[in-house]
């Protein structure tokens, strides 16, 4: 069975605002190290199909780790 590939949008990680930036890049859990908080560099902020996410390596096993970022209510 083929998985239907969803293209990656990339967006600027400076259109976070600060505390989200400081967030992802230090709170982040690596499914390697099995452990939170050790942070990563090199973040990627892209959008997936309606799901957005972060990207970037352990600080700790340079593995590539992914993290969803859980929507917030967007004001129309
Ligand atoms: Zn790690």
């Amino acid at each position: 069975m083929e998985r239907e590939r969803i293209e990656r949008e990339i967006l600027s990680f400076n259109k976070l605002n600060p505390l989200e930036q400081e967030w992802f890049l230090t709170e982040t859990w690596c499914t390697h190290c099995n452990e939170a908080d050790l942070g990563i560099v090199d973040p990627v902020y892209f959008r997936q199909g309606e799901k957005e996410f972060i990207e970037g390596r352990c600080n700790v096993c340079d593995t590539i780790q992914t993290t969803e970022i859980v929507v917030r209510q967007l004001q129309n």
